[in-house]
């Protein structure tokens, strides 16, 4: 299966104009074990190329029995501001899959992987529009932590709020790094949701992702545009939420890990 993306929305500026990217050198430098199904693999480039907050990289990899490299898109967790050499990829475990599994359980310090972009347009900058809503679902809060650094860093105080779906508590990726974002941002709020554990009271809802659960942080925020990233279904259903709440479709950007 390729990777692929879909996009709507506004058109990235600079990044876009650069050529387009090469396969170079990442070599892994740091592992964190962030849930039990997902790592991030702290990869150095050998060539950065720069990238927006949000963007993703091509990853492939040799696999037993396969002619030729597997590729994947991995979303980059970490913003720009944290330096561009060193890029985080938070990587979940897909059972049965023919990449993921490798990263995230094959792949020790010191791995040389074949790293390639950036690519897409799901990207924020000071300059576009807010109150801004990002909507995640397991892995998917990946880009979206990387837009919410990047605000941070930039010492913008535009309004975000994240829509966090996970199975639990001990599922959630970058619990940590969300409280610390949280406890120097007053313009964020993090909403969780646990799919799989309906008495976990630091959650704000019990159930997958719906319309409802949409209008009633939709009606918080006013939000000008929407980022939705995670499994292709519930990207889509987001999409036709927010549009039924009155949001200009052109500002709802949204990305399916298919
Ligand atoms: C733009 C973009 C960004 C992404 N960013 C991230 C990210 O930041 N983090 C992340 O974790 N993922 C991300 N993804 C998803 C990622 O690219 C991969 O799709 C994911 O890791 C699964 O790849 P895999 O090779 O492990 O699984 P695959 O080999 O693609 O398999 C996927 C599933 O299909 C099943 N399957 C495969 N072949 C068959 C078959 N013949 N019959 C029946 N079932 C089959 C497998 O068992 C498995 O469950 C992103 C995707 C896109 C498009």
């Amino acid at each position: 299966m390729e990777s692929r993306s879909h996009h709507v929305g506004p058109k990235v500026r600079d990044v876009n104009r650069a050529p387009a990217p090469k396969w170079q050198e990442g070599e892994v430098i740091g592992i964190v074990v962030e849930t039990p199904e997902t790592n991030t693999l702290k990869v150095r480039l050998s060539e950065p190329t720069g990238y927006l907050a949000g963007q993703y990289f091509n990853i492939r990899i040799p696999v037993e029995g396969r002619p030729r490299p597997i590729q994947r898109a991995y979303s980059v967790g970490s913003s720009p501001t944290e330096g561009l050499e060193v890029v985080d990829f938070g990587i979940r475990e897909t059972e049965g899959g023919l990449v993921s599994p490798v990263l995230v359980r094959n792949t020790p310090i010191g791995t040389k992987l074949e790293v390639r972009g950036p690519y897409g347009d799901f990207t924020w900058q000071e300059m576009d529009q807010s109150p801004v809503l990002l909507i995640g679902a397991g892995s998917g809060v990946v880009p979206l932590k990387s837009i919410i650094r990047y605000a941070l860093d930039k010492g913008t105080d535009v309004k975000m709020a994240l829509l966090y779906s996970s199975k639990s508590a001990e599922y959630v990726i970058y619990d940590e790094e969300l409280r610390e974002m949280l406890s120097k941002a007053p313009w964020l709020r993090v909403y969780h949701t646990f799919t799989r554990d309906a008495s976990d009271a630091t959650a704000h809802y019990h159930r997958r992702i719906d319309k409802e659960m949409i209008a009633e942080v939709y009606g918080q925020l006013e939000p000008k545009l929407a980022f939705i990233c995670g499994p292709p279904e519930m990207v889509e259903d987001a999409e036709s939420a927010l549009i039924a709440l009155g949001m200009d479709p052109k500002m709802v950007k949204s990305e399916k890990y298919d």
